[in-house]
């Protein structure tokens, strides 16, 4: 069965990567007819952050893709939080211990300072604790062992390293990159359990990998570096028969394709790369989310599909169902996927614009009521029917309602110096004049019919008051289709609206 698994580290709030990377677990393993684990990582205590993992899960939720086994429903492989299986990684580094694999470390954080500074001298350009440095300096591959077990006896500090092959190729075959290779003289000595007794990422991701049946690691290309070390731990503990496959997602790049996309390039270019807004409690941060933007869970998720995955041919719109019918690991690009916010929006618009009539006037309705104000329920559906193909998210439903609802009490100076003449106010009394006195049905096509009247008794070219017209009773010189703003305003309505502008 497959099984794969999100491992997040709650140290923030979830990046838009993070959820992309959630997103292609959750697909694969409903394609595959596996699970999606979700697995909290919160082995470094220094750097937790309150809030960070209730944001992962709302994330999740909000989005639909929930994992089947998590710390809220957890399966028989738990505890789902690394922080309530601490007690269990620290006799896996002591099996790697006494296999050799790894040792003891006593080096004093003095003292792997002076180390970085002599390389750094002597013109290293990586100062690492590798299998050439790790000969000078103070750990049990080079201290007798009874002085060895003498400073564990007495308490002193160690840290648990692994002892990197000095000459080895390690490989592996990454779903997404193919063979990848590296020479083990560039890996360094990490830590597996720090002086506090904690994992680091290393060995418990490792160690939970398997424990937890895991059958695929699919995760950001930031830690295809860290693959090879992975590699060679499965080796170590003797679990190469079940190492699961790898498969690393191509960075998300900003806008301009020049380097990775960050909270700061949101920032600067208003747009958010997070799901959800953000705060955290004691520093003050604060992050914008989609979700509160108005981006709508299936727009988003379908925009985050296609960061990085394609279908192979020209659709675009696929529902969640569909995505999991489509998706394959081997249609996942290698390169670098460059955010682009205009395509979000695109795909907010196709979500908005296929709801029904019904749907979009109850998002009209409650953007209205947010604002203190009423739809009146004759007027509700004219007027997402008149808007939506003018809106990206629903608030634009109210945003493009405003000018009918709302008789303007202020009018668009910059346009009303360009257009406002005495043409116009002809035209306009005109017609005012005419609509007063009109008590017949009313459409769209009898507003401009009497409009055309207007211009043509005062000898007008209708095109040149056109926008006048609009200024007059919209307040502005842009909107949605005018003489349908007329048909829902009706003749008296609009003949109050001249009746004042002229005034
Ligand atoms: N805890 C790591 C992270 O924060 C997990 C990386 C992995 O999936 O191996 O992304």
């Amino acid at each position: 069965e497959v099984r794969v698994r999100f491992a997040p580290s709650p140290t923030g709030p979830l990046h838009i990567g993070g959820v992309r990377t959630a997103l292609y677990n959750y697909l694969f393993a409903k394609k595959m007819g596996g699970k999606f684990l979700l697995r909290i990582e919160d082995t470094d205590q220094t750097r937790f952050v309150p809030g960070a993992e209730d944001y992962i899960q709302e994330s999740l939720a909000w989005l639909g893709i929930p994992a089947d086994e998590s710390p809220w429903k957890p399966g028989d492989v738990g505890p789902y939080r690394q922080s309530e299986r601490k007690s269990s990684y620290m006799q896996y580094a002591l099996d790697l211990v006494e296999a050799g694999h790894a040792y003891y470390a006593f080096d004093t954080s003095e003292e792997l300072e002076a180390m970085r500074e002599r390389l750094t001298a002597a013109r290293v350009v990586q100062p690492q604790y590798n299998s050439i440095t790790r000969t000078q300096m103070k750990n049990s591959l080079t201290l007798p062992e009874e002085e060895v077990k003498a400073r564990l006896a007495s308490g002193e500090p160690y840290v648990i390293r692994v002892k990197i092959p000095r000459k080895e190729e390690v490989r592996l075959n990454d779903m997404i990159r193919g063979w990848v290779m590296v020479h083990s003289s560039t890996l360094d000595d990490k830590v597996l359990m720090k002086s506090d007794g904690m994992p680091t990422y290393h060995l418990a991701n490792i160690v939970d990998d398997h424990l937890m049946g895991i059958t695929h690691v699919i995760r950001g290309e930031e830690w295809l570096p860290s693959a090879p070390l992975h590699v060679l731990l499965y080796k170590f503990f003797g679990w190469e028969d079940t190492m699961p496959q790898f498969a690393h997602l191509p960075l998300l790049l900003k806008p301009d394709g020049n380097g990775k996309l960050s909270k700061r390039d949101g920032d600067k270019l208003g747009f958010p790369v997070f799901p959800l807004n953000w705060e955290n409690k004691e520093t003050g941060e604060t992050a914008a989310g989609f979700r509160e933007q108005g981006y709508l869970p299936d727009a988003f998720l379908n925009f985050l599909a296609f960061l990085g995955w394609n279908p192979g041919d020209d659709r675009e719109l696929f529902s969640l169902d569909e995505l999991v019918e489509a998706f394959s690991i081997d249609r996942i690009g290698k390169s670098g996927t460059k955010f682009d916010i205009a395509k979000a929006k695109w795909y907010n618009e196709q979500y908005l614009r296929s709801k029904t009539s019904a749907e979009l006037v109850k998002l009209l309705v409650a953007e209205a009521k947010a604002e203190g104000m009423e739809i009146p329920a004759d007027k509700a559906e004219a007027l997402v029917n008149l808007t939506k193909d003018r809106c990206t998210f629903a608030a634009d439903l109210w945003n493009e309602s405003k000018c009918v609802i709302i008789a303007p009490k202020e009018f668009d100076m910059a346009v009303a110096e360009k257009r406002w003449n005495a043409d116009a106010v002809k035209v306009l009394s005109n017609y005012a004049g005419a609509l007063k006195a009109y008590s017949g049905t009313f459409d769209a096509e009898t507003a401009k019919t009497m409009l055309g009247a207007s211009a043509e008794a005062e000898e007008i070219k209708l095109g040149k008051v056109m926008q006048a017209v609009r200024l007059a009773v919209t307040g502005s010189g842009a909107g949605p289709d005018l003489m349908e703003v007329f048909a829902i305003l009706g003749p008296q309505e609009v003949a109050n609206r001249i009746q004042f502008a002229l005034d």
